[in-house]
């Protein structure tokens, strides 16, 4: 029998999840198989599915909160006839202060410290431990590992994550940690395998419904365009991305309160809110012709573009571009855009590489190489919390 780690990925509403088989004498993990359970507090719905895409589960679980619906998934993770034997459980954990700089395993302690940190990451935070608070209550054996979304970037130095806040703010914790630092991990690990090298100035573009920038030095990151929340940076789905803090200070002055303010930055902005409202998906916009659609695509490219010219100050140069995730993977037009924009820095774009999605789409002798790898947060998740456990 082979040993499975599950892995969580846990929101406001929804517990998304992946299975992963490794023989104890083997390295690699294996995904089995995926699925989420989705509308937790409403009308909660089960689903999982094959690698083919086959459905394997589907189930009304209306009215069910996080621990029931957790305990529907771990009941089904049991009885299925796959010669599988649940080992371990990692979980996707948005924060992890100045303290966690590389996974850990959850015991009572280390569940308090991680508490908190729910100030620094309220609309995260608190469902990224539900489950693993859960689990602990209904499997109290069972191995659990917490992965930061902040760890990669700890070893980003002090200067970039300074803001110029009078000091004993920063001394508080106000101050930039970064996200999407599983995704960034797990592409600095392919990178000499993809590129051949491991090209040393790096800036790797995670481009989804959230999205940053990361500058990676030798594979670390050494600055990112997220913050202090994930609000920071690039415009997103429906975030604003950066903003001067006097927009914050007049509709605040102007009658707004902080929860209306937290609305609009947090859900009616970004591409959402550039678009008048069209779309916050960039396949939607990309197929709309109305000009704000077009406004929404050119704003994201540009953006992107600035940034990239940021992070390769930070770097002292660029070598390489790396696009991932949802848009990065799949929107041929906005990798087109940034990168003719960023001709300056020594790219030269490949047009056709670019349109058939090759894994390579800058020319064969351009000083900057630019590469499209998809990421796959749930495997670095699965590789830690094996390596954690010492299997
Ligand atoms: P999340 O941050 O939720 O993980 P994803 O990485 O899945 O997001 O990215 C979602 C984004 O990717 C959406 O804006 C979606 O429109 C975009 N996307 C996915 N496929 C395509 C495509 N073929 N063309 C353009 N955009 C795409």
């Amino acid at each position: 029998m082979s040993n499975a780690i599950l892995v969580i990925n846990a929101g406001s509403s929804s517990i998304k999840f992946s299975l992963f088989a490794h023989e104890p004498s083997k390295r690699e993990l294996n995904l089995v198989y995926r699925g989420a359970i989705t509308g937790i507090g409403t009308h909660a719905h089960f689903t999982a599915k094959a690698l083919d895409g086959e459905p394997l589960a589907s189930q009304d679980l209306s009215g069910a909160d996080h621990e029931q619906a957790f305990s529907v998934l771990l009941d089904w993770l049991e009885h299925r006839d796959d010669g599988l034997s649940l080992a371990a459980v990692g979980h996707r954990v948005v924060h992890g202060g100045v303290k966690f700089n590389t996974p850990v395993r959850v015991d009572d302690a280390i569940l308090t410290e991680l508490d908190a940190l729910v100030p620094l990451a309220p609309l995260h935070q608190p469902h990224n431990l539900s489950p693993i608070r859960a689990l602990a209550k209904l499997k109290g054996a069972l191995p659990q590992v917490a992965c930061f979304d902040t760890a990669f970037h700890t070893t980003q130095p002090d200067i970039a994550c300074l803001f110029a806040l009078p000091r004993n703010l920063s001394e508080q914790g106000i101050r930039r940690y970064g996200f999407h630092g599983l995704s960034y991990e797990y592409i600095a690990q392919c990178l000499p395998e993809v590129t051949g090298e491991l090209p040393s100035r790096v800036v790797v573009a995670h481009l989804g419904n959230g999205s940053s920038m990361a500058a990676l030095k030798d594979g670390r990151s050494v600055a990112t365009t997220m913050g202090f929340t994930a609000l920071d940076g690039l415009p997103m789905g429906t975030r604003s991305g950066s903003l001067d803090a006097g927009v914050v200070l007049h509709l605040l002055n102007n009658g707004m309160d902080a929860k209306a303010v937290s609305n609009i930055l947090y859900h009616q902005s970004g591409l959402l809110g550039v678009s008048g409202g069209i779309s916050n998906d960039m396949a939607d916009l990309l197929a709309n012709d109305a000009p704000e659609a077009k406004e929404a695509v050119d704003l994201f490219a540009y953006r992107i573009s600035r940034e990239l010219g940021s992070l390769s100050a930070a770097l002292g140069g660029l070598d390489a571009l790396i696009f991932t995730a949802g848009i990065g993977e799949n929107a041929a037009p906005v990798r087109e855009k940034v990168c003719r924009q960023s001709e300056w820095l020594g790219i030269q774009f490949d047009a056709q590489a670019n349109q058939q999605r090759a894994s390579r789409i800058s020319l064969p002798d351009s000083p900057v190489s630019v590469w499209v790898i998809p990421t796959n947060e749930e495997m670095m998740i699965a590789q830690h919390t094996r390596n954690v456990l010492g299997y």
